[in-house]
C-alpha cells in the first residue's frame, strides 16, 4: 500500500505524492507562547513527530518547520497584567514549550522560526496582496491592513463553508475601517503601549495568519507538501493562511493534516483545568515516555477524552513492552534493532498514520516474544525483539534507545552486581531459616527503591517506578 493521508482540504484520504521525489516538507503551527503548554498543546507535537519519523523511515528527506507565535493579543495582555515587557513572557514560555517537546522525545524541528523575526517577509507578502487587489490598507489611517475575502472566490474551501456562511472576523476593533466584516486583519495598526514595527502603511504588528504564511514559504518555498495543526485551527487560521498565500500566487500546502483535540469530560480544556494538565504536573503521575505513549496511541484525528485511569492504563501498556525488552536483554544480551518493521506495522502507518493498529502489532510481538523467552526459543525471541525495537523507534518509544535508555549501562551493571550479592545473603539467611534476617534484607532493598520479584528462573530486580 502506498502512503496516504486524510487531507482536510479534499475531505478524503489521498495518496501522498511529494512535490520533490524523495523529499517531504512539513509545516506545523507551533506554540503561541502566552503560557506554558498543557498536554493538549503537546499532543500535536507528538502526533506530528510520529509523522515525521515515519516519513523518514520511508526514506524521505524531511524538512520540518514548526513556528513560534511570539506576538499576539494574549501575549500583550499577559505582559500588561504582569507589568513586564512582552518579550519576557514569550522567552519564558518558549522555554517551557521547548522543555515539553524535548522531555517527551519530539525531535527538534529543522527550523523553528519566530514571528517577530520575519516582519520584512510579511511586509513583502502584504505588498504583493495589495498589488494584486486582494488586500487594502484601512482608509481611516489606523495602519490596519485587511484581506479582501470577496476578492478571492475559493475563500471558505478549506473549512467547507460558502462565503455567505462565514462569520465576521473577530480580529479587529469594530470601529476600524473594514470594507466587509468578514475581511481579516493581515496587519494590526499601532495601539498605545503595544510593540510595533514599521510598514509602508504605518506602524503596527502582524496578524497571526500572515505570520504563518510568511514563515512557511520562507523556509519551505511557495509550494510545500504538508501543513499540519490542531483541528481547532482549520477556521479561521488555516483558511486565512491558504487564502492569503494562494491569492498572492503561491501554491502553498498540498496536503492539510489536522490532529484531534484533547478534552476533559467532553469539554475543551478550560483554563483552570489546563493548569493542572501542564507537563511538570503530568510528570508527577507518569514517566515522560509513558505520557508520550498516552498522547500518541490514539489515531491523530480522534478526540482524546482525558482521564487519569486511561493515562495509567497507557503507562501499564508501555511497561509491558519495556518488561519484555528488559528480560530479552537479560537472557540474550544486546538487542540490535532489525532496521525493518513488520508489514502489518508499515501498512497501518501508511494508512493515514494508524498508530493504534501499529501498536496492536507491537503488542503482538511482545506477547509472542514473552512466549518464546518462556519456552527457551532464544532465536525467535531475538528476532521479535529486534523488530520491536525498530517499530518503537518509529514511534519514538524505544526504551533501549535514545533518551529513554538509562544511558548509564555501566552504573546499572554495578547495581546489578551489588543487588546479586545482597540477594545471595538473603538466600543464605533463608537457608539457615533466619527469616527475620531475610525479610530485613528485602525491606532494605525496597527502601533503596529496588523491587525484587521471585521468578522460576530466580530472583529479578528492577527500580521502583513512580
Ligand atoms: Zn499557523
Amino acid at each position: 500500500m502506498s502512503l496516504r493521508f486524510y487531507d482536510t482540504s479534499a475531505r478524503q484520504v489521498r495518496d501522498f505524492v511529494p512535490l520533490r521525489e524523495g523529499h517531504a516538507s512539513l509545516y506545523l503551527c507551533g506554540a503561541t507562547v502566552q503560557a506554558p503548554p498543557h498536554i493538549g498543546h503537546i499532543r500535536s507535537g507528538v502526533n506530528f513527530d510520529i509523522l515525521r519519523r515515519w516519513l523518514t523511515h520511508r526514506g524521505y528527506q524531511v524538512t520540518f518547520c514548526r513556528n513560534v507565535t511570539d506576538i499576539d493579543d494574549k501575549i500583550i495582555r499577559v505582559a500588561a497584567d504582569e507589568g513586564v515587557p512582552w518579550w519576557q513572557v514569550t522567552e519564558r514560555n518558549q522555554r517551557a514549550f521547548t522543555y515539553a517537546y524535548d522531555v517527551l522525545g519530539c525531535l527538534p524541528p529543522t527550523v523553528e522560526p519566530r514571528a517577530t523575526g520575519h516582519v520584512p517577509e510579511m511586509v513583502e507578502l502584504m505588498q504583493r496582496l495589495i498589488d494584486a487587489g486582494h488586500a487594502y490598507a484601512a482608509d481611516d489611517g489606523s495602519g490596519d491592513v485587511y484581506f479582501d475575502v470577496r476578492s478571492f472566490p475559493p475563500y471558505g474551501d478549506l473549512s467547507n463553508q460558502r462565503l455567505e456562511q462565514v462569520q465576521p472576523a473577530a480580529d479587529s476593533d469594530p470601529d476600524r475601517d473594514k470594507r466587509d466584516p468578514r475581511d481579516f486583519a493581515l496587519w494590526k495598526g499601532a495601539k498605545p503601549g503595544e510593540p510595533t514595527w514599521p510598514t509602508p502603511w504605518g506602524r503596527g504588528r502582524p496578524g497571526w495568519h500572515l505570520e504563518c504564511s510568511a514563515m512557511a514559504t520562507k523556509y519551505l518555498g511557495p509550494a510545500f507538501d504538508i501543513h499540519g495543526g490542531g483541528l481547532d485551527l482549520v477556521f479561521p487560521h488555516h483558511e486565512n493562511e491558504m487564502a492569503q498565500s494562494r491569492a498572492a500566487g503561491d501554491a502553498f500546502a498540498q496536503y492539510w493534516l489536522h490532529n484531534g483535540l484533547l478534552k476533559i469530560g467532553g469539554e475543551k480544556m478550560a483554563k483552570s483545568l489546563g493548569n493542572s494538565m501542564r507537563i511538570p504536573q503530568m510528570l508527577e503521575k507518569v514517566r515522560p515516555v509513558e505520557l508520550r505513549y498516552y498522547l500518541g496511541q490514539a489515531h491523530y484525528r480522534s478526540t482524546i477524552d482525558y482521564s487519569d485511569e486511561a493515562l495509567q492504563e497507557a503507562a501499564v501498556a508501555y511497561q509491558r513492552i519495556e518488561g519484555f525488552l528488559t528480560r530479552a536483554v537479560e537472557v540474550l544480551g544486546d538487542i540490535v534493532p532489525a532496521g525493518r518493521v513488520p508489514a502489518g506495522f508499515a501498512s497501518a502507518l501508511d494508512d493515514d498514520l494508524g498508530v493504534s493498529q501499529a501498536l496492536a502489532v507491537v503488542h503482538g510481538h511482545v506477547r509472542e516474544g514473552n512466549t518464546a523467552l518462556a519456552a527457551g526459543g532464544k532465536e525467535k525471541a531475538a528476532e521479535l525483539a529486534g523488530e520491536l525495537r525498530s517499530m518503537l523507534d518509529v514511534l519514538g518509544l524505544d526504551p533501549l534507545g535514545g533518551q529513554w535508555s538509562s544511558g548509564d549501562q555501566g552504573l546499572r551493571e554495578v547495581v546489578d552486581a551489588l543487588v546479586s550479592v545482597v540477594l545471595q545473603q538473603r538466600q543464605a539467611a533463608r537457608g539457615r531459616k533466619d527469616y527475620e534476617a531475610a525479610d530485613a534484607i528485602r525491606d532494605g532493598l525496597t527502601g533503596a527503591g529496588v523491587v525484587v520479584e521471585d521468578t522460576p528462573q530466580g530472583p529479578r530486580w528492577d527500580l521502583r517506578r513512580g
